[in-house]
C-alpha cells in the first residue's frame, strides 16, 4: 500500500509559502490507518518499549493506536496549561520566538524505554524537546517515529543521538 496516496498537499497553509501535509485522508481510511500502525509497530520489532509518548495534537492519533497495538501505556505531551498536576516543561526555539511543551511528572519513570511519536518530523525542534522531557524523567528514548519526514527541513540533524523511523519521506 502506498501511504503517500493518503496525504494531501495543501499550498499556503497555515501561512503563505508553506505546503502543509494533510493527514486527514489517511485518518479517513480504516485500512490505511491500520497499515500505518502495523508499520510503526514493525519498526519496533525486537526493541524493548514500555511507553509511547505522543505529541499534541496529531501525535495523539497514531501514538495511542500504536500503544494499544503494543500493549503499552500512552503518555501525552501537551502545550502549556493543558495537563493537570505536577508537570515538567521544555522550551524550544521556533523560526520566530519560542514554544513550550509539557508532560506530567509522574507519567514516565526512570527505567522506562520510551518511543516518541509525532505525525510529522519537520525542523525537529518539537521532537527534540519531547526527547528532553522524557530524559528529564530519567527514562531512555529508544526510538522517535513519525508518519512522515520532511527531509528538506533536516529535522534529523537535531535528533542525531536517537534512532529514527519514518514511514514516508519527502
Ligand atoms: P518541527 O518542530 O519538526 O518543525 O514541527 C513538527 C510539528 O509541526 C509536528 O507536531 C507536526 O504536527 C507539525 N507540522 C509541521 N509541518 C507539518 C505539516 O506539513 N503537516 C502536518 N500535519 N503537521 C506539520
Amino acid at each position: 500500500m502506498n501511504l503517500k496516496k493518503y496525504i494531501n498537499d495543501i499550498p499556503d497553509f497555515p501561512k503563505e509559502g508553506v505546503v502543509f501535509k494533510d493527514i486527514c485522508p489517511l485518518l479517513a481510511s480504516p485500512k490505511a490507518t491500520d497499515y500505518a500502525v502495523d508499520l510503526l509497530a514493525k519498526g519496533l520489532h525486537d526493541i524493548n518499549v514500555t511507553k509511547i509518548v505522543g505529541i499534541e495534537s496529531r501525535g495523539f492519533l497514531f501514538g495511542l493506536a500504536l500503544a494499544q497495538k503494543m500493549g503499552v501505556s500512552f503518555v501525552p505531551i501537551r502545550k502549556p496549561g493543558k495537563l493537570p498536576g505536577a508537570i515538567l516543561q521544555q522550551k524550544y526555539a521556533l523560526e520566530y520566538g519560542e514554544d513550550c511543551i509539557e508532560i506530567q511528572e509522574e507519567a514516565i519513570q526512570p527505567g522506562d524505554y520510551v518511543v516518541v511519536h509525532d505525525d510529522v518530523l519537520a525542523t525537529g525542534g518539537t521532537a527534540a524537546a519531547a526527547c528532553k522531557l522524557v530524559e528529564q524523567c530519567g527514562a531512555t528514548v529508544v526510538q522517535c517515529n513519525f508518519l512522515m519526514e520532511l527531509g528538506f527541513l533536516d529535522g534529523r540533524s537535531k535528533l542525531k543521538q536517537y534512532h529514527l523511523h519514518s514511514l514516508m519521506h519527502y
